[in-house]
């Protein structure tokens, strides 16, 4: 897989700027208005990003529903931790920009909440946002301390939570791997089908272009379905849902994420963006 996510998001935007991603209609979506050609291809690539975690995250319901595998303790977190092991893991550096693509967004939701006004969610099935936020952080610099030590989500974490982030990175890993291991994939591709949905809403119809001329659903079977044997029947789509949401549904045996949540990423960025300029 030789895409880059910048040279992705680049090629996008400039395409986005002039005509729309092809096929598209020729307005820029209002997410992006007011940025700079810069600012809206960094939103691109955060979307892109945390479209790619979000991805992961589901496949991981997947794999537990597929395999029958236990989860000791809450399966949101075991897999936020499996999304970011298998983007860690893979060895391929374009991907790490993902994890901080998808660690920002739980800052930026949790600081726009709390901007809000609004309540803290402990009866959530998810972690508080900025615990999901610092789980991701601390599974990276667990991972590579060299790489990922500058973040600045780093600097605010104790010397001593960093250091166990290198003990904790390796347990789930391996506990991971230990569950994965006698359903790994030796060679040839795992039967996925894709599906990127039409869509006629106009606003969403610029994501939707942009994730199908992208690939993302073929990279993320590439990345994680691949890997596995898994039973034919397996389907990886992206449609709009009315709602910014993606799901795994085991009866229907299907991915789903939802270009609203596309939107809603760059959304949020973008927000962030014209506020800090203000
Ligand atoms: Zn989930």
């Amino acid at each position: 897989m030789q895409n880059t996510f910048s040279k992705l998001a680049a090629a996008l935007v400039v395409s986005a700027w002039l005509s729309g991603p092809s096929g598209a209609q020729d307005e820029v979506p209002a997410e992006f208005a007011g940025l700079s050609e810069e600012q809206a291809e960094e939103v691109w690539e955060f979307v892109f990003g945390n479209a790619l975690f979000v991805l992961m995250h589901e496949a991981g319901h997947m794999l537990i529903s597929e395999f029958e595998l236990p989860v000791l303790g809450r399966e949101e977190d075991a897999v936020d931790a499996l999304s970011t092991i298998v983007i860690l893991e893979s060895d391929n550096t374009v991907y790490d920009n993902a994890l901080i693509d998808a660690s920002d967004s739980w800052f930026l939701t949790g600081a726009a909440a709390g901007a809000a006004g609004a309540d803290f969610e402990f009866w959530d099935e998810h972690s508080v946002e900025e615990q999901r936020a610092y789980a991701i952080v601390c599974m990276m610099i667990g991972h590579d301390a060299e790489t990922f030590g500058g973040l600045e989500a780093v600097e605010e974490m104790p010397e001593e939570r960093r250091e166990s982030c290198v003990w904790e990175y390796q347990q789930t890993a391996s506990s991971w791997f230990r569950l994965l291991e006698p359903h790994l994939r030796e060679s040839g591709e795992t039967p996925v089908t894709i599906t990127y949905e039409e869509v006629s809403q106009p606003d969403l119809a610029v994501y939707a272009a942009a994730f199908r001329e992208a690939g993302m659903l073929e990279m993320a079977k590439e990345l994680i379905a691949d890997a596995f044997l898994l039973d034919s029947g397996i389907d990886f789509q992206m449609a709009s849902c009315g709602e910014p949401n993606a799901f795994w549904d085991p009866a229907e045996r299907t991915i789903t994420y939802c270009y609203e949540l596309g939107q809603a990423h760059a959304e949020l960025l973008a927000d962030y963006m014209r506020n800090e300029a203000r």
